[in-house]
């Protein structure tokens, strides 16, 4: 495209934000998207912010804990110059990831609520998550979006797909010219999960040339609908290692089909991070760095990542965050706040893509 050309887009990709964006938040990222991975401590907490300024938060963390959770999420917010969220993403009505809801809005503004629909857990607990939920909306009159297989999301300043909610998936791939997926020879299936954790909410999130997947807490039997015998989801960079790195997620015929280069996975020092995920993650294909909030104490020295990739040492502090920044050109970086360092990955042209 001729430089003038490029120029009157920019112009009226800006003028399109001032537009759409009354209101603005924050004092943006200049032209960067940041994610940040909140720890707490094995549940979800994953702060997206856009170069427009919007920001989405997938999942709550946990409830009690004295509001935990939620400070941890308000030190990200003010690093990104946040004071307010725009989106809210509840994956499904586990305690780790919608628990922390109402001590969240009891602080922080919230524009919308998206979410998978209804709890769907036969279990007492999870109704009285769900309605406690269902009702703090309502109160402080959130509104809610139902995701569905397919949808994009309203956030402005990155594409974020739905994949998989409420147990349904997208029924096409993604990307054109998808092939037969050769790691799901021999793959392991394994019967229907019955809890919330099947019905999660997953999104795609492309950015530039940066593509990222999070499908919350998706369960092996669901993977292997998306990814077997084609691929649906494509290859992505950035894989947000699923239900926290446990076993009953991450199947090989997933992972390797992706090729990410770098996965970070939200475990905690017991939840989450079961050895044999840690290894597939490390031996998949294109993957050149495994970071994780966590230690896991399951995993041991022998299976967990270098500590440099580790935010929260074993019997260490924890609250230690990672933040990834993409520049849209399929560079980006990810910093460990515990060390303060930061690891850089070239643009995609390097990657096995
Ligand atoms: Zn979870």
């Amino acid at each position: 495209m001729k430089k003038w050309k490029q120029s009157i887009v920019f112009l009226g990709v800006l003028l399109s934000l001032s537009v759409t964006c009354p209101g603005q938040s924050s004092k943006g990222v200049g032209g960067k998207l940041k994610a940040y991975f909140v720890d707490v401590e094995g549940g979800q907490a994953t702060l997206f912010v856009t170069p427009a300024g919007q920001s989405l938060l997938v999942d709550t963390g946990w409830g009690g804990n004295e509001g935990r959770d939620t400070e941890r999420i308000e030190a990200a917010m003010k690093d990104a110059g946040l004071s307010k969220i725009d989106y809210v993403l509840i994956t499904h009505y586990h305690e780790d990831h919608v628990g922390g809801v109402i001590s969240l809005l009891e602080k922080v503004p919230v524009g919308a609520f998206i979410d998978h629909g209804p709890n769907r857990e036969d279990d007492p607990a999870g109704e009285q998550r769900y309605s406690a939920y269902e009702k703090v909306a309502a109160q402080k009159g959130v509104k809610r979006i139902l995701a569905r297989p397919g949808d994009v999301l309203p956030i402005v300043g990155m594409k974020a797909v739905v994949v998989s909610s409420d147990g349904n998936l997208i029924r096409h791939p993604l990307e054109s010219g998808a092939t037969t997926n050769p790691f799901c020879k021999g793959g392991e299936s394994r019967p229907a999960d019955a809890t919330e954790n099947a019905r999660s909410v997953g999104i795609e999130i492309t950015f530039g040339k940066l593509k990222m997947l999070d499908l919350g807490d998706l369960t092996w039997d669901k993977e292997m609908e998306l990814v077997c015998p084609v691929n649906k989801l494509g290859k992505v960079d950035v894989y947000i290692v699923s239900h926290h790195g446990w076993n009953h997620s991450s199947s090989p015929a997933l992972v390797n089909a992706i090729g990410a280069r770098v996965a970070i996975m939200d475990n905690g020092a017991k939840k989450g991070g079961s050895t044999s995920v840690l290894d597939t993650i490390a031996d998949a294909p294109g993957m050149e760095t495994m970071w994780q909030l966590h230690f896991s104490e399951e995993g041991g020295p022998e299976h967990n990542a270098e500590e440099e990739y580790l935010a929260n040492l074993q019997g260490g502090e924890d609250g230690h965050f990672l933040e990834l920044t993409s520049m849209g050109d399929g560079s980006f970086d990810v910093l460990n706040s515990r060390t303060g360092e930061t690891k850089h990955y070239e643009g995609a042209a390097s990657a096995i893509h």
